[in-house]
């Protein structure tokens, strides 16, 4: 029989997974054509989410666990997910049931009959997100979609189930700097969306602040085009021509009208409009060189502490 893997990143979720845990159970029962495995990542939690999960473990043969040593970010718990994943076909859900487990029939339904190699789901609704937070999102996908070569879906989750094909090449890419949404653009195959209207977590808080996702937004445009790179060098480029005309203009007004000492506003504006440009530029390359450096130390991705097999400290 085949095998679905059902990966879930958790970061503190101990109220959501019993009810998660739940109404994923019930979706295995009604799928009785295939097997599960129910991967659950613990991306450090501070709550009681590792009990719940060795619980679970212990309770249900197809419940596995990996247990990080700290809080490695959920794009390093999906890694650690697809990575160790052993199904046919995986998926990967929140645990808040943000991503609703109904929809896998249909999911599955697509890849088995309608020969995609993969299903995704995006949200075609906001609603009960802060309103400001929706207008940056749009933004980002404008902007990311009109500099990087890679499409990325707006309102795209992290949900999907890919047949193992897919996940293979997904693995298979070991960058650290990790943006997950490009990830599955970059590899291709054949990809179905599937619209659903957003619904808001079961319990328990976002885990992320907008300052987070600012950062995440900035890890997707440098993960994914060096169009500001090129934008940096065609400013450079727009400023010297400038500054080539306004030389000629200094130099022929000099010449006709004497050169009395005066512009010291208009020095002191363009010293520091340049010197801002020129900041910038270094920055945008900066951001560059420090993926770079990240990237070349060659840092695992995750680092277990514990999984369902290998406890050290055998509680
Ligand atoms: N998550 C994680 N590590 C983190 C932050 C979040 O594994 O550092 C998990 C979290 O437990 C949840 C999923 O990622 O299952 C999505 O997080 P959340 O619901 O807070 O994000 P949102 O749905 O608001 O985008
Ligand atoms: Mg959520």
């Amino acid at each position: 029989m085949e095998k679905i893997s059902v990966i879930v990143s958790c970061y503190n979720e101990e109220d959501a997974l019993p009810l998660f845990y739940e109404e994923v159970v019930k979706i295995a029962k009604k799928m009785k054509e295939v097997d599960f495995e129910f991967l659950f990542i613990n991306d450090g939690s501070k709550d009681k989410t590792l009990d719940i999960l060795r619980d679970f473990a212990k309770k249900d043969k197809r419940v596995r666990y990996i247990s990080f040593s700290r809080n490695f970010g959920k794009e390093a718990a999906m890694y650690a997910g697809l990575e160790n994943s052993t199904g046919d076909y995986v998926t990967l859900m929140d645990a808040d049931l943000q991503d609703p487990p109904a929809l896998l029939p249909k999911m599955f339904d697509l890849i088995k009959n309608g020969g995609y190699d993969s299903v995704g789901t995006r949200r075609v609704t906001r609603k009960g997100e802060p309103p400001i937070r929706s207008f940056f999102a749009r933004c980002f996908y404008k902007i990311i979609n009109k500099m990087s070569k890679v499409e990325m879906v707006g309102g795209a989750r992290d949900y999907r189930l890919m047949t193992r094909q897919v996940v293979d090449s997904i693995v298979s890419l070991k960058e650290y700097n990790r943006y997950s949404k490009g990830l599955f653009s970059f590899v291709g195959f054949e990809t179905k969306w599937l619209e659903y209207e957003n619904v808001e977590r079961v319990v328990g808080e976002t885990k992320w602040s907008f300052w987070k996702l600012f950062k995440y937004a900035i890890e997707g445009i440098v993960a994914f085009t060096t169009a500001p790179l090129t934008l940096a060098a065609l400013f450079g480029l727009i400023l010297c021509f400038v500054s080539f005309l306004a030389m000629i203009f200094v130099f022929v007004r000099a010449l006709m009208f004497g050169d009395p000492v005066s512009g010291w506003p208009s020095t002191i504006c363009i010293i520091l409009f340049v010197g801002g440009v020129q900041l910038l530029c270094m920055g945008i390359i900066g951001e560059y060189l420090a993926k770079n450096y990240l990237e070349t130390k060659h840092r695992p991705i995750y680092i277990v502490k514990e999984t369902e097999k290998i406890n050290y400290s055998k509680k």
